[in-house]
């Protein structure tokens, strides 16, 4: 099931003012959507204690949404300077961010471990020492996490992230042990321990069974170093249903795995970590839509339904090509008396043949000027979109819960496009030879 019923029907009466006010295309933020997704991660690790969610701010980094998963609790996990400026700049804890490092250049340790500091997560063992090194900060912070890749212990689980053997993240099973001594050496008194290895799934035993590798790797810990992880960090991945014949993450199902897994381990640890995570795309996916209008319809040697949206604002459907569920976004049209449907794909304005939103999609008829609803853009959608072929980006709305619907990004303008290129057209830094 993609959008919920209850963000459609509300959408639905009133899109036409929304659209009279605001025009297309737009992409809209659901905040009632928003705020239950929250609740329900909760309510489902409610027995959990410590359980907190860092949302990942690369699945939707906008201040108005961060605002919202912050006033529910979360913390933040981010990936590059400029998504740690936004957390702090709306008053995130050091406690309540995580930097998790990917190929991280040293300049982003002293950004992080600047302003109070932050969980830092680091991908790699080498990095252990590089941190420890640098002189802008005073060695390595008191708590640390690490990010564990389990190699071929674990199959890989779908296609967007692939084997862990052939994943860029993590430190490899066999050094795990080894990489906790040096931060231990290095100072290090709070250890977490972090891996990510499948994205959009829906296999809850999936996730389950990677608490319980994390698991495994705690005891291995305790059995040669004597430390105690203070939490297992579960990361994100958990998937929303892009198609409507699939099911929701069944997330009670997920805890109730997790807490029978914990329970057959607190014999062997003698402890019970806190578990966190890292999950972006279940808690804004489904709420985020983006509505543009068909104004070209035309019939090549397929029927091809041109939109005022291009995949500049969201390329998901041209990069995961396969497998098939991946690229699929359910589109759904607005109040149609007729029941009439015809097999259309759905363009944009690109000048790229994989600018198509649905192929070969079985829809009510489609006229020009009908608007369209592309479904679940609320996450690693619209984030994704850049402005190639200058298509630039669509406004942000942001539909609230006392029903107002406010403007959250303005659309990208011409000059916002060619800003940095006039910047140095009249600033001229030329190096001559
Ligand atoms: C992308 C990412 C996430 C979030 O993934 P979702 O699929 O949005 O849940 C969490 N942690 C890390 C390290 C990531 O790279």
């Amino acid at each position: 099931m993609p959008m919920s019923p209850d963000f459609e029907k509300r959408l639905n009466e009133k899109l036409p003012k929304i659209i009279d006010r605001f025009g297309t295309p737009f992409h809209i933020l659901d905040e009632k959507g928003i705020r239950e997704a929250c609740s329900r991660l909760s309510i489902a690790f409610e027995g959990f204690d410590g359980y907190r969610n860092f949302f990942a701010v690369k699945a939707c980094p906008r201040f108005e949404v961060l605002k919202i998963v912050q006033s529910m609790g979360m913390g933040f996990d981010c990936s590059s300077p400029a998504e740690l400026k936004m957390v702090r700049e709306i008053g995130a804890r050091p406690e309540g961010i995580i930097y998790t490092s990917n190929n991280t250049p040293l300049s982003e340790y002293i950004e992080a471990l600047s302003y109070g500091g932050c969980i830092l997560n680091l991908d790699d063992d080498s990095f252990i020492k590089k941190v420890t090194a640098i002189k802008e900060i005073s060695g390595m912070p008191e708590r640390l996490c690490l990010r564990y890749n389990p190699g071929d212990i674990r199959g890989g689980e779908n296609e967007i992230i692939g084997e862990p053997t052939e994943q860029k993240y993590g430190t490899p099973h066999e050094r795990i042990v080894a990489a906790y001594r040096l931060a231990k050496e290095a100072g290090v008194k709070y250890f977490w321990l972090h891996t990510m290895i499948a994205s959009n799934t829906l296999k809850v035993d999936y996730i389950a069974e990677t608490a319980r590798m994390l698991l495994n790797v705690l005891v291995l810990l305790k059995k040669e170093l004597g430390i105690e992880i203070e939490a297992i960090n579960i990361g994100g991945g958990m998937g929303i249903p892009y198609h409507p014949n699939v099911d929701v993450f069944d997330i009670i199902g997920l805890t109730n795995k997790i807490s029978q897994i914990m329970v057959d381990f607190s014999g062997k640890l003698g402890y019970f970590p806190r578990i966190v995570s890292e999950m972006g795309r279940y808690v804004t996916g489904p709420s985020g839509v983006l509505v543009t209008r068909c104004i070209n319809k035309m019939h090549k040697y397929k029927t091809f339904i041109g939109v005022d949206a291009s995949m500049s604002a969201n390329p998901r459907p041209a990069i995961y090509s396969t497998p098939k569920e991946e690229c699929y976004h359910h589109i759904s049209v607005v109040d149609r008396a007729s029941s009439e449907t015809e097999v259309v794909n759905v363009v944009g304005s690109l000048c790229e043949n994989n600018d198509q939103f649905a192929k070969e999609r079985v829809l009510p008829v489609i006229n020009e000027g009908d608007p369209l609803i592309i479904q679940d853009t609320g996450a690693h959608a619209l984030a994704m979109g850049g402005p190639y072929n200058a298509r630039l980006l669509p406004q942000e709305l942001l539909s609230c819960v006392d029903g107002s619907v406010r403007l959250i990004k303005e659309a990208e303008t011409y000059e916002d496009y060619v800003k940095t290129q006039r910047r140095a057209m009249n600033n001229p830094q030329i190096l001559t030879f």
